[in-house]
């Protein structure tokens, strides 16, 4: 699809590509805060979370285009023509993504279509989720005993009719960090077993990630699928599969009520600032 420019308009605005991080609305950068603070308009993910959202001015525009698996709400086309649209016509133009943008986010797509219509915009890095899961879930992602590496990758393909090379991931001295993964867990696991991974490789699902809802699912890579299909397992969840794994009980600190005893108490993220 081509990307309408308004003809004979100049473009009004600046877009910004913000990171929101993987949840816990401290996980925010001072920058993305101080540009969600002056936004006229917010074009949002489903993952950005509520307490985020929370943040942006009540008389800001707030458009909510992002997607879950299997519920499209918005093409990717139509949020690309949005964003020019809203790039000539208003001024601060926010879009807001889980985590970091550059990472599964789709934000480069997004940027060409700007550069095609000849936006101005800024880029805010956020922590993705395989940085915020690492932390609170408490499993290094290298560590000089057990892994020297760390890939990402994403488990969303078709991997049915375009295999992932699982000979590139199953170095037993790597750490593989998989999103979107849950729907093709069974894949994933014959996949790294195929090429060589061993059964008993440790693995953990976590949950809600960083949030006051978080859980982590942890076994071995034998049992990726039926860790995977946990009635009590709720999206979004990340894999962690590695020897790092290991680690989870020693190094766990996150107590997820801790923050809500905060909010419950009143504390607001301003007051704690
Ligand atoms: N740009 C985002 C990733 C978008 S892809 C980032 O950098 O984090 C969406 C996937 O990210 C989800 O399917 C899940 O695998 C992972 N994810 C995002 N937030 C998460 C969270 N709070 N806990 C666990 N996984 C999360």
């Amino acid at each position: 699809m081509d990307i309408v420019k308004l003809p004979g308009q100049r473009a009004g605005g600046k877009v910004w590509l913000v990171g929101a991080g993987p949840g816990d609305v401290e996980l925010l950068t001072l920058k993305a805060y101080r540009i969600l603070k002056s936004a006229d308009v917010v074009l949002y993910d489903a993952l950005v979370s509520d307490d985020i959202m929370a943040l942006v001015p009540q008389d800001a525009e707030k458009i909510a285009v992002g997607k879950r698996a299997g519920k499209h709400s918005a093409a990717q086309d139509e949020i690309n023509q949005l964003l020019v649209t809203k790039g000539f016509t208003r001024k601060n133009v926010v879009r807001l993504k889980g985590g970091d943008p550059f990472i599964f986010g789709r934000g480069g797509e997004e940027l060409q279509s700007l550069v095609e219509a000849g936006l101005e915009f800024e880029v805010v890095p956020g922590i993705t989720a395989a940085s915020g899961t690492s932390a609170y879930a408490g499993i290094p992602l290298t560590h000089r005993d057990y892994a020297q590496g760390v890939s990402f990758i994403t488990g969303h393909c078709q991997l049915e009719t375009r295999p992932m090379d699982w000979n590139a991931y199953a170095n037993p001295n790597n750490t593989l960090v998989i999103y979107m993964g849950i729907l093709n867990a069974g894949l994933i696991k014959t996949g790294l077993m195929d090429a060589g991974r061993g059964a008993d490789t440790p693995v953990a699902i976590v949950s809600k990630a960083t949030t006051a809802d978080q859980r982590r699912f942890i076994g071995t890579l034998g049992e990726l699928d039926a860790l995977a299909s946990n009635p009590e397992l709720k999206m979004p969840a990340l894999m962690i599969i590695g020897e790092v794994v290991e680690l989870a009980d020693t190094l766990h600190w996150f107590n997820p009520n801790a923050d809500s005893e905060l909010m419950e108490m009143g504390v607001e993220l301003e007051d704690r600032l």
